[in-house]
């Protein structure tokens, strides 16, 4: 798979002053607050830096986060885990694996198929809608 690498000035070109403290420096938004937490539209989310379909909409579901939550990415190998202990706590981080974009965490506490729960700020992703 070819990667995406941009230089910083290229994303801050691209991405709005958010977008680019959230994808590109593991900032957080606001719970409630972004764009997508309680879309239920059908589409699929794709990476707000470079595009890749990371979650399609059959596997949101609602977690009362606040935050825009799915079981699971469309492929495996489309996200990748990285130990984050930061903030007093260990968690798992997920980043977009062709760009690096920080993406949000994985939690083991989500529905099954899976029982996982990927916990992603609407910043990262831009929902391409099944028209
Ligand atoms: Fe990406």
């Amino acid at each position: 798979m070819v990667g995406v690498k941009k230089s910083d000035s290229e994303w801050r070109e691209q991405l709005s002053a958010d977008e680019y403290r959230i994808c590109r420096e593991k900032g957080t938004e606001p719970a409630f607050t972004g764009k997508y937490w309680d879309t239920k539209a059908d589409g699929i989310y794709r990476c707000r830096c470079c595009g890749e379909a990371l979650f399609g909409s059959d596997t949101k579901y609602d977690s009362g986060s606040g935050w825009p939550s799915f079981y699971e990415p469309t492929a495996e190998d489309r996200v990748a885990e990285h130990r984050d202990s930061s903030h007093g706590m260990v968690r798992t981080e997920v980043t977009c694996k062709r760009c690096g974009s920080h993406l949000g965490h994985v939690f083991p506490d989500g529905p099954q198929p899976t029982g996982l729960r990927y916990c992603i700020n609407s910043a990262s992703l831009a929902l391409d809608e099944k028209s």
